[in-house]
C-alpha cells in the first residue's frame, strides 16, 4: 500500500508542476488580447493587415507588425464586413477541445499506469520477503536428515533445559489447557562455536517443526523501516507454520544496547528493527505456537529490554566444554570417520583445553583429512597430532589460552577453596569445581547454600573467609608465592569482614555499634562508613585486619596438614577441569582416608574414583 501511496502522491506533485510551468509559459506567450471596440477602432484607421480566424477568436496583424488577439460576436458578419478591404484573411481550425481532451486522456493513462506499476511492485517485494523467510525456512521433513538432541554432545544442563520447549512445540495444547504460557523467547548465550547455532536446529529436528533461521545483520540494511518490516513479514509468515521455530543468530546486531558514536540513521534502523521484534513478541497470542530462539555471543552489550519477562526472558548458557564433553563431543564427530580401533577419543580430548565444538569438530575433520593424504584408510592418533599441530601452528586461537604454569597455580587455588569448604563443620557444599576460566574469573568454586538462609551465624561467615582464603593460601604453600588470582576472593573477604565488624556488631572490641551505612544488599555489596572518631576508626581497621589474618592463617594450618590432599585433588582438577558435586565426594571419599592423614603414601587403584587414571596412587605405582 504504502508504494501506491506514495507513487500517487508523486505523481500529483508531478501535475502541479506542470499546470504552473505551463501557466508560466503562457503568460509569456500569450497574445496581448485587447477589446473589441479597440479592434473596431483600429478596423476604421485601415490599420490591420491580415487577420486569422479562429472560430470566434481573430488573431489581429497591425502595419506596423503588432499582434494581439480578441473575441468577436459574430465572425461571418466581420467576414462579410472585411470583403474588398486590403485585409488578408485566413482561417484555423479551432483545436483547443482536442488539445483538451487529448491532454485529459494522456493524462488518465498516465495515472492508471501509475497504479499498475505500484501494484504490480508491491506483489513483487511482498513475493521478496516470502522469497527472503522461505530461503531461510528449514522443513522437518526435509532432504536432509533432521539434526537431534543425539548430535549435540557435553552439553547436558542445556538440554535438560530446552527439553520443556521440544515438549511444548510438540504438544501445545496440553500446556495451554492448564493455562500455562510456554516461554516465548530463550536466548542461548556462548562463545562462537560452542553450538548454539546446532542446539536451535537440534530442538526443532526434535520437535519436528518449521525451523526458520536468520541472522541479525539480515535485518540491518541501508534504508530505515526495511528491517523492521521485515521483521513484521517474518513474524506474519510464521504464523501459517505455527507451530514453528524463529532462530535469530547474532542478536547483538539488533539487539545492541544503543550506544552513542553511530550515524543517526543506522542507529534509527536498528531500533526501529527492535522495536518491532519487542512489538512481535509481545503480540503472539496463545494459539500461536512459535518459539523465538536467539543466540548471542556477546550478551554484555544486549538492549535490557529484550530480558523482560514474555520476551527473551529464558537465558540459557552455551560454555565450551570440559574435558568429559570435549570427549563426547570428538565421539560425535568421530563416528563420523573411520577411526582406528579401540580409539580412545578421551586421549585427546585432554590434549584440547578450551577447545569449542567448532574447533573439536574442525579437528576431526583435519585428522581425517591427513590420514586420507596419506593413502590411510583408518584414522590414528598420529593423524591427530598432526592435526592439532597444524591448527594450533596455523590459525591463532582466539580466547583464552592459559599457560601451563598458570593453570597449575589455578588448580591449587581453587582445589584449596574445596578443600577447606569441605572440612570446615559450618560451610555449604561444593557444587561444582572447575579451571576452566570463564568471564573474568579463571577458576571458580561454587558452593551451594543449603536452605535459603536469611540468618548468618559468625561462624559461618568466618567460614566463609577461611574458604576465600583458601585459594590464595594454596598457591602459597605449593609454589611460596602469591599470584593476583585472588583478588576477587580478597575484595568479597573484606567486605564480608567488614560487614561483620561493622554491620553485624560481631566484635568483641568494638561492640554492637552500626559503623556503616545501610546499603540494602545483605552480603557484600560495596558499603560506606559512617562519621566515626579516629580512635574508632582505627580500632575497626585493626578488627577487620585481625579477622581477615586469623582467617587466612586458618586457611594456611588447615591446608599444609592436608597438603598430599591438596596435590592430589589440583592434579586431577588440572586434568579432568571440571569437578561436580559428585565427582567431588568420591575423591574425597576416596583419597581421604586416615592412611593419607596419617601419611602413608599407599599405593592403590581407586576404582570409583571419576579420575582413576591420573590420580596420584596409580601414577606412583607406575612410576
Ligand atoms: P555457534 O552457533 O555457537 O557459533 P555452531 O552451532 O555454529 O556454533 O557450531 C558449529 C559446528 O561446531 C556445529 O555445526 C557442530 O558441527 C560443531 N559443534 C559445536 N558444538 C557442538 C556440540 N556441543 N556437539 C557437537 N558438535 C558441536
Ligand atoms: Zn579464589
Amino acid at each position: 500500500m504504502a508504494i501506491l501511496v506514495r507513487n500517487l502522491i508523486l505523481f500529483f506533485m508531478f501535475t502541479v508542476l506542470l499546470a504552473l510551468s505551463y501557466g508560466i509559459w503562457n503568460i509569456e506567450h500569450k497574445l496581448r488580447t485587447v477589446t473589441y471596440s479597440e479592434f473596431r477602432y483600429c478596423l476604421a484607421n485601415h490599420d490591420i493587415s491580415q487577420i486569422t480566424f479562429i472560430g470566434n477568436r481573430v488573431i489581429v496583424q497591425h502595419v506596423d507588425g503588432d499582434r494581439y488577439e480578441t473575441i468577436v460576436p459574430n465572425a461571418e458578419k466581420l467576414i462579410s464586413e472585411l470583403q474588398g478591404k486590403n485585409i488578408q484573411i485566413s482561417f484555423e481550425k479551432d483545436r483547443s477541445d482536442q488539445i483538451f481532451q487529448g491532454v485529459a486522456l494522456a493524462y488518465i493513462i498516465l495515472l492508471a499506469l501509475t497504479v499498475i506499476i505500484s501494484l504490480n511492485r508491491k506483489k513483487k517485494s511482498e513475493e521478496d520477503v516470502q522469497k527472503f523467510a522461505s530461503d531461510k525456512l528449514i522443513l522437518p521433513d526435509g532432504d536432509r536428515k533432521p539434526i537431534t538432541f543425539d548430535d549435540v554432545a557435553g552439553l547436558p544442563e542445556a538440554l535438560e533445559d530446552l527439553q520443556e520447549i521440544v515438549s511444548f512445540l510438540k504438544n501445545p495444547n496440553q500446556y495451554s489447557q492448564i493455562g500455562a504460557v510456554s516461554p516465548k523467547g530463550i536466548l542461548l548465550q556462548g562463545p562462537p562455536g560452542t553450538g548454539k547455532t546446532l542446539l536451535a536446529r537440534a530442538i526443532a529436528g526434535e520437535a519436528q517443526v518449521p525451523f526458520y533461521s536468520f541472522s541479525g545483520s539480515d535485518f540491518v540494511e541501508m534504508f530505515v523501516g526495511v528491517g523492521a518490516s521485515r521483521v513484521r513479514d517474518i513474524f506474519r509468515e510464521a504464523k501459517t507454520k505455527s507451530p514453528c521455530i524463529i532462530f535469530i543468530d547474532e542478536i547483538d546486531a539488533v539487539g545492541g544496547r544503543r550506544a552513542g558514536g553511530e550515524t543517526a540513521s543506522g542507529q534509527d534502523e536498528r531500533s526501529q528493527t527492535l522495536n518491532a521484534l519487542l512489538v512481535e513478541m509481545d503480540g503472539f497470542s496463545t494459539s500461536d505456537t512459535i518459539v523465538v530462539l536467539a543466540a548471542t555471543n556477546r550478551p554484555d552489550i544486549l538492549d535490557p529490554a529484550l530480558r523482560r519477562p514474555g520476551r527473551f526472558d529464558r537465558q540459557v548458557n552455551i560454555l565450551p566444554p570440559d574435558t568429559k564433553g570435549r570427549k563426547q563431543i570428538l565421539e560425535v564427530h568421530g563416528a563420523k570417520v573411520a577411526l582406528a580401533p579401540d580409539f580412545d577419543m578421551g586421549r585427546i580430548a585432554r590434549m584440547v583445553p578450551g577447545f569449542t565444538g567448532a574447533e573439536l569438530a574442525n579437528l576431526v575433520n583435519e585428522a581425517a583429512l591427513m590420514a586420507a593424504r596419506d593413502g590411510k584408510n583408518i584414522v590414528e592418533y598420529v593423524d591427530f597430532e598432526h592435526a592439532l599441530d597444524r591448527i594450533l601452528m596455523g590459525v591463532e586461537r582466539k580466547g583464552l589460552i592459559i599457560s601451563e604454569e598458570d593453570r597449575m597455580s589455578l588448580a591449587y587455588h581453587e582445589a584449596g577453596h574445596a578443600i577447606i569448604a569441605k572440612l570446615l563443620p559450618n560451610s555449604d557444599p561444593i557444587h561444582k569445581i572447575t579451571i576452566i576460566p570463564r568471564g573474568r574469573a579463571l577458576g571458580q568454586t561454587q558452593q551451594l547454600s543449603v536452605s535459603d538462609r536469611s540468618s548468618y551465624s559468625y561462624d559461618y561467615l568466618r567460614s566463609r573467609i577461611t574458604i576465600l582464603m583458601g585459594g590464595r593460601a594454596a598457591e602459597e604453600i605449593a609454589f611460596q608465592q602469591r599470584t593476583t588470582g585472588a583478588q576477587g576472593d580478597i575484595v568479597q573477604a573484606t567486605e564480608l569482614a567488614t560487614n561483620m565488624i561493622c554491620k553485624w556488631g560481631m566484635s568483641q572490641v568494638i561492640g554492637p555499634q552500626a559503623l556503616i551505612l545501610d546499603d540494602g544488599g545483605f552480603l557484600g555489596g560495596a558499603a560506606r562508613r559512617m562519621e566515626m572518631s579516629n580512635k574508632t576508626a582505627e580500632a575497626v581497621d585493626q578488627e577487620i585486619n585481625d579477622l581477615l589474618e586469623t582467617c587466612s592463617e586458618d586457611a594456611v594450618t588447615i591446608l599444609k596438614e592436608k597438603y598430599y590432599l591438596l596435590k592430589q585433588l589440583a592434579a586431577i582438577l588440572l586434568d579432568v577441569e571440571t569437578l561436580d558435586e559428585e565427582d567431588f565426594e568420591i575423591i574425597m571419599s576416596c583419597h581421604f582416608t586416615d592412611k593419607i592423614q596419617a601419611g602413608i603414601k599407599e599405593t592403590h587403584q581407586c576404582k570409583t574414583c571419576p579420575a582413576a587414571d591420573s590420580c596420584l596412587h596409580s601414577k606412583r605405582k607406575k612410576d
